[in-house]
């Protein structure tokens, strides 16, 4: 978002000066105004977050003014100078305020315009009686229309119930899809996840942790696909960069994915209110959520996380406790010169054995040396 300067000096603008400024003749009188709902786009040529907003305000626009739907929009304009503001004028299907800086200005001042883009009904008094729309149209595309407190209401009430769960088909599909895409470009319909376990595995080729994630969350996955057949599903939810990026990704991915581009996938993120990735839901096989922070319970836990209830967490640290118990909490070991202490790890390398480790583990405070419990041949 681009941020303004406050200028506390100018007075706020007349709704007659307005009306002037934005009739064609400068006589035309602006009725319609009271009885269309409109918006006052704060904008600017210079500010990135600007344009990418209102190339998607100008096909939303074109759309609902195809379906004969009543609103309106009017440029204000931010830009430095006229020459930038002629030509971001010129990709606006709506009505444009002519460049004037100090109205535009002191409209901001007036609506409580901190940063653009910005969204905002205007009201004949000048008040300010609905938030910035900008992120709600973000969030909902054209759904978010008539940009009212009231359909914001409603679409979050529907979010809400998703979230609670129930209809995978609802979830993971949409009017037109009712399947998701193997790594080898096969449909899978989405009836066949009934009942299943799901983790929604929010990812990105292109982001390091990402990459890294999977590795653990594939281990996890292959190795329930052995001790709980059937059970356990991922489902790939992209924030790939390029369609490219994304087939070369799946191709690699054991398990199934939405589709590239797919309008499901940001209304994903936001309902599960995701805002960084790597990302795991876990959904349970009656479709209600089970746990938003999947990614902590595998890398925590791994597959002994299985079915990610919190009975289940709370029994496994039950049973972690237990083995704690039996164990010393400093051991000597002929294979390293110091003590070794009783430590919990998410991970190590044994060095005994080389294989991998999880929970308890013998180390050496002074050296990257661990061993497994069973591993340890000195004594306590
Ligand atoms: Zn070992
Ligand atoms: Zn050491």
């Amino acid at each position: 978002m681009g941020e303004l300067d406050s200028d506390p000096g100018k007075s706020s603008l007349p709704l007659e000066e307005i009306e002037l400024l934005l009739s064609t003749d400068g006589k035309e009188s602006l009725q319609w105004l009271d009885q269309t709902p409109t918006f006052l786009f704060f904008s600017a040529n210079w500010c990135r977050p600007c344009k990418n907003f209102t190339s998607v305000l100008a096909d939303m626009y074109k759309t609902l003014k195809s379906t004969d739907r009543e609103f309106q929009v009017i440029f204000v304009s931010l830009d430095r100078d006229e020459t930038s503001f002629r030509e971001y004028s010129r990709c606006m299907p709506w009505l444009v305020l002519p460049f004037d800086l100090p109205t535009s200005t002191r409209l901001c001042e007036r609506y409580n315009v901190s940063h653009i883009p910005s969204l905002i009904l205007w009201s004949s008094d000048c008040n300010v009686v609905e938030e910035d729309v900008v992120r709600f149209v973000d969030d909902y595309g054209i759904g978010a229309f008539p940009f009212t407190r009231k359909r914001r209401e409603q679409l979050m009430a529907m979010d809400e119930a998703l979230r609670l769960g129930g209809s995978l088909q609802a979830l993971l599909g949409t009017a037109e899809r009712d399947y998701v895409i193997s790594g080898d470009g096969m449909k899978i319909p989405i009836s066949h996840l009934a009942g299943k376990t799901i983790g929604l595995y929010f990812g990105g080729y292109w982001s390091p942790p990402c990459r890294n994630f999977t590795h653990q969350l594939v281990d996890v996955y292959e190795e329930l696909s052995v001790s709980e057949p059937g059970k356990f599903q991922v489902i790939f939810v992209s924030s790939d960069s390029n369609q490219g990026e994304f087939d070369q990704n799946i191709s690699s991915l054991p398990w199934p994915s939405i589709p590239y581009k797919d309008k499901t996938l940001k209304n994903l993120s936001r309902i599960f209110l995701v805002n960084r990735i790597p990302a795991v839901v876990l959904i349970g096989p009656d479709g209600k959520t089970l746990n938003t922070n999947g990614r902590d319970l595998i890398t925590s836990y791994g597959a002994k996380a299985f079915p990610f209830t919190e009975t289940r967490i709370t029994e496994l640290e039950g049973l972690l406790e237990k083995e704690r118990e039996g164990l010393p909490q400093q051991v000597s070991d002929p294979k390293h010169q110091h003590e070794l202490k009783l430590d919990r790890a998410m991970a190590y390398v044994c060095d005994g054995c080389t294989r991998p480790g999880r929970f308890w583990v013998f180390s050496c405070n002074n050296c990257n040396f661990d061993l497994h419990p069973q591993c340890v041949q000195g004594s306590s």
